[in-house]
Parts: C-alpha cells; sequence; structure tokens
C-alpha cells in the first residue's frame, strides 16, 4: 500500500506542544487536545500490527480512552454474558463478529461520558458496513472521524510476532519474549496464548483482514476523512514518533 495521507474535508486536530530537552523519543513530541477537541481516532491494521500497544500511548497522550471490541468482547466471554457466548465461536475460529453486534458496542462506547472529548478506536471498524454504522453514529452525536492511522506490516512478520505474543490471563497485558506458564511481570497472573493466536486462527484473521477490513481504508479515502499509513515495523518507541507525527500538520 502507498504510504500516502489523503486529507479532505474538515478535522478536529489536537495542538502538539515540543517537548523539554532530554525526553525520550517517543515521549517527543507532547501532544495536547485542545478544549474543544473531540478527537476520533481509528487504528487500522492487521492482528498483531501493534494497534493495541499504539493506541493505548496515544490514548495517553491524548488524554482521552481508547475502546477495544476485541478487549469487550474477551471480557464477555470471560464473563459468560450472553454477548460472549455469541462472539466466542467466530473470535476462536479467527472470523469477525456479525456487524450488528459491533454497532451495539460501537453505539454504547459511543455514548459513554468518558468518551464525550474522544476517544481512540482500536479495532474497532474491520468492514464497511460498520465504517458507515459508525459515521452514523458520529453523525447522530454531531462528531466526526479526526483521522485514521493505518499500520502497515507484512503478513509473514505478523506471523512470527504473533507466534511470539502471551498475554496475561488476569490483568490482559500482551507480551513478547516471554512463555506461557511464566508469571505475569505487572500482576502475578500466568501468561497464556490467545486461543485465537493459534496458527490456524492466525492465518483466518489475515485472510479476513485483507478481505473485509482493507476496503474500509479505501472507504475512508473516497469519504473524505484523513488517513495516514503508519509502518507498523520497528521498535515500539520507533513506531510511537511515526503516530505521534501523524498529528503534526
Ligand atoms: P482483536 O483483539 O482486535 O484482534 O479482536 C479479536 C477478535 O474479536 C477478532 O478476531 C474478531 O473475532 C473479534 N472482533 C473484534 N473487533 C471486531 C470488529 N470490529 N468486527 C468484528 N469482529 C471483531
Amino acid at each position: 500500500m502507498a504510504d500516502a495521507a489523503t486529507t479532505v474535508g474538515s478535522v478536529v486536530r489536537p495542538t502538539i506542544a515540543a517537548a523539554g530537552p532530554g525526553t525520550s523519543p517517543a515521549s517527543q513530541p507532547t501532544l495536547v487536545s485542545g478544549d474543544d477537541d473531540r478527537t476520533v481516532v481509528v487504528l487500522l491494521g492487521p492482528p498483531g500490527a501493534g494497534k493495541g500497544t499504539q493506541g493505548e500511548h496515544l490514548a495517553a497522550a491524548l488524554g482521552i480512552p481508547k475502546v477495544a471490541t476485541g478487549d469487550v468482547l474477551r471480557a464477555a466471554v470471560r464473563d459468560g454474558t450472553t454477548l460472549g457466548r455469541e462472539a466466542q465461536a467466530y473470535m476462536d475460529r479467527g472470523d469477525l463478529v456479525p456487524d450488528a453486534v459491533i454497532l451495539g458496542i460501537m453505539k454504547d462506547a459511543l455514548t459513554q461520558p468518558s468518551t464525550a472529548r474522544g476517544a481512540i478506536l482500536d479495532g474497532v471498524v474491520r468492514t464497511v458496513p460498520q465504517a458507515e454504522g459508525l459515521q452514523a453514529v458520529l453523525d447522530h452525536l454531531g462528531r466526526v472521524t479526526t483521522i485514521v492511522l493505518v499500520f502497515v506490516i507484512e503478513d509473514d512478520v505478523l506471523v512470527r510476532r504473533i507466534s511470539e505474543r502471551t498475554v496475561c490471563d488476569s490483568c490482559q497485558t500482551p507480551y513478547t519474549g516471554h512463555h506461557t506458564g511464566d508469571p505475569c511481570p505487572k500482576c502475578g497472573g500466568r501468561l497464556v496464548r490467545r486461543t485465537d493466536d493459534e496458527p490456524q486462527a492466525v492465518r483466518q484473521r489475515l485472510v479476513v483482514y485483507h478481505a473485509q477490513t482493507a476496503p474500509v481504508i479505501t472507504w475512508y479515502k473516497t469519504h473524505g476523512v484523513r488517513v495516514v499509513s503508519i509502518d507498523a515495523i520497528g521498535t515500539r518507541d520507533e513506531v510511537q514518533v511515526r503516530v505521534l507525527r501523524a498529528f503534526s500538520r
């Protein structure tokens, strides 16, 4: 995919304040949301591209919450709710949960007081009908999508990365470079492999990404939303700098 940034239509942008000397590359520049900003950032990219990690950092930098449908669904599965029971088989196979389910989660998240000043949407939009649904919700709330960040990375790098990924079964923190069964460095929980990180499910998730999520990028470009491609290969700090740069035009 071309590393193109398309800018059409009005966007609400956070302002950027220069960080002081001696800060790490990842912590500069510092992003500061303006008072009346209602920033809606859509993160797109294949599984394992680093959307979750970068989304956390961006959420902290902008002072707005991150919403991840994957996290909402996994919590529902753990809690054994109706939503969880409905979603689990799709997730275990590496397939997408039906659009209607996702639209319900989206609407619920965006009408919470916690997202009134904006949100980072991580993996929330994965099909064109979901992009249309999000736009309808935002229209209703008098808001727009500020920017779409597309994390670009080759499939074979992803497969390797995901095969090295574990997650804490208690606090859900993801890790690379640890083994299943190790204690979580953060909370002491047990590190496990996500069912959908098994090779068969990863292959299916990549097939689904190319078939159903990649067209969403074109949809945003043709609907006048600024789309910025982020090279997702590199250290976490290197990618963070690229993400922050997307906000400095
Ligand atoms: P993630 O943690 O973002 O990789 O999501 C894990 C799984 O949850 C996906 O493989 C899907 O089965 C499901 N899921 C999460 N978000 C969506 C979405 N927007 N549309 C459909 N399925 C989703």
